[in-house]
């Protein structure tokens, strides 16, 4: 076998969702986001396991997703769809009981024409200027919104994995002020916001990253391990180089593992200067550029061949890869290819 191997460790899944349920109020329902394939790691397993767990309301982005989350849950979960109702939504958020987070006016009109009576929360933007009804169309279409009893409330932060930052208290009035006296369930934080403190619970949360092992929950359990199988293993004298564009020249005997993975399956070329895969707890150098589909490793100081090197997992974590690339966690994992096995343990 020599396509790399991701396995997701459900149970650090669980218990990171669990975690953060801890961290929020008690009369504070934690939900889950499992958009992007559940952030790349695989929806159906990802979702099966904190169902498990007891999580009964799923966020998605788009309703393909979340018809995907239907099919595998069945009816007793809700599903809620930040991209609000769009054109040609209008069979699967009817026919497999998506509730869309209304986002506009004309969202809102297409909504209770297409499907009276059907379940629909709604999103209001207060600063940071992606989705939601600004203050004013807010103002102008909430009673009519309210009469049509929403089920949800939202908002979402800019800036909550920086908890000093001027922008979430901000923010928080605004969404306070929007929100005053309603009577509808609320809901404002995802993964950084419940770690702000409880005046950001509302009735609801939405934790992704944090569930999934990545910053700003740095108390998080590792959910991802990659595992890339050495294909070939060859020696070179001071002088050879390695790879394209000879971007490394040996100094001194060394030993060069090659293994089978690359930049199409998201282990980005950036990344590649700075960062080590994996033999147990000894860091092998990546010599030269990283290719499409392979990876040159130093690994002239281990004493055996090894037959396969990690890239993700204790000894790195997402957020170290993250930094290497210039990049951030969750695009370390929601770049993950689709070339990968992926395995399950636990849940
Ligand atoms: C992606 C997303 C989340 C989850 O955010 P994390 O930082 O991964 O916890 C929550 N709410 C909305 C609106 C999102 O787009």
């Amino acid at each position: 076998m020599s396509t790399a191997r991701l396995t997701v460790d459900l149970d650090a899944l669980v218990a990171n969702w669990r975690a953060l349920d801890a961290a929020s109020s008690s009369n504070t329902e934690t939900g889950a986001v499992i958009k992007a394939n559940a952030y790349g790691l695989g929806v159906q397993p990802v979702a099966r396991a904190l169902a498990k767990a007891g999580a009964r309301r799923f966020f998605v982005a788009v309703a393909e997703e979340g018809a995907a989350v239907r099919d595998c849950l069945g009816p007793n979960v809700e599903i809620n769809v930040f991209s609000g109702h769009m054109r040609g939504d209008t069979d699967m958020i009817g026919d497999l009981n998506l509730i869309p987070m209304i986002n506009s006016v004309d969202q809102m009109l297409r909504h209770v024409e297409a499907l009276p009576g059907h379940g629909f929360g709604i999103q209001l933007d207060t600063g940071m200027n992606r989705l939601g009804m600004e203050p004013d169309e807010w103002m102008a279409v909430r009673d009519t919104a309210l009469d049509l009893s929403p089920n949800l409330i939202m908002s979402h932060l800019a800036c909550a994995d920086e908890p000093d930052h001027a922008m979430n208290t901000r923010q928080l009035r605004q969404f306070r002020e929007m929100t005053a006296g309603l009577g509808v369930p609320l809901s404002l934080s995802a993964t950084g916001g419940i770690l702000l403190g409880p005046e950001y619970h509302f009735d609801v949360t939405r934790p992704g990253i944090g569930m999934y092992g990545g910053l700003p929950f740095a108390e998080a359990l590792p959910v991802a391990r990659l595992d890339l199988p050495v294909i070939q293993v060859r020696e070179l004298q001071a002088g050879e180089s390695v790879g394209y564009g000879n971007s490394w020249v040996a100094r001194d005997r060394t030993v060069i593992a090659t293994v089978a993975a690359g930049y199409a399956d998201g282990i980005h070329r950036i990344m590649g200067p700075k960062t080590s895969l994996y033999a147990g707890d000894i860091a092998c150098p990546i010599r030269g550029r990283i290719s499409m589909d392979l990876i040159g490793v130093d690994i002239t100081h281990l004493t055996e061949e090894p037959q396969g090197l990690t890239l993700l997992g204790p000894q790195q974590v997402i957020d170290v890869v993250a930094d290497n690339a210039g990049t951030i966690g969750y695009e370390v994992l929601t770049s993950l290819g689709g070339r990968m096995t992926r395995r399950y343990r636990g849940a």
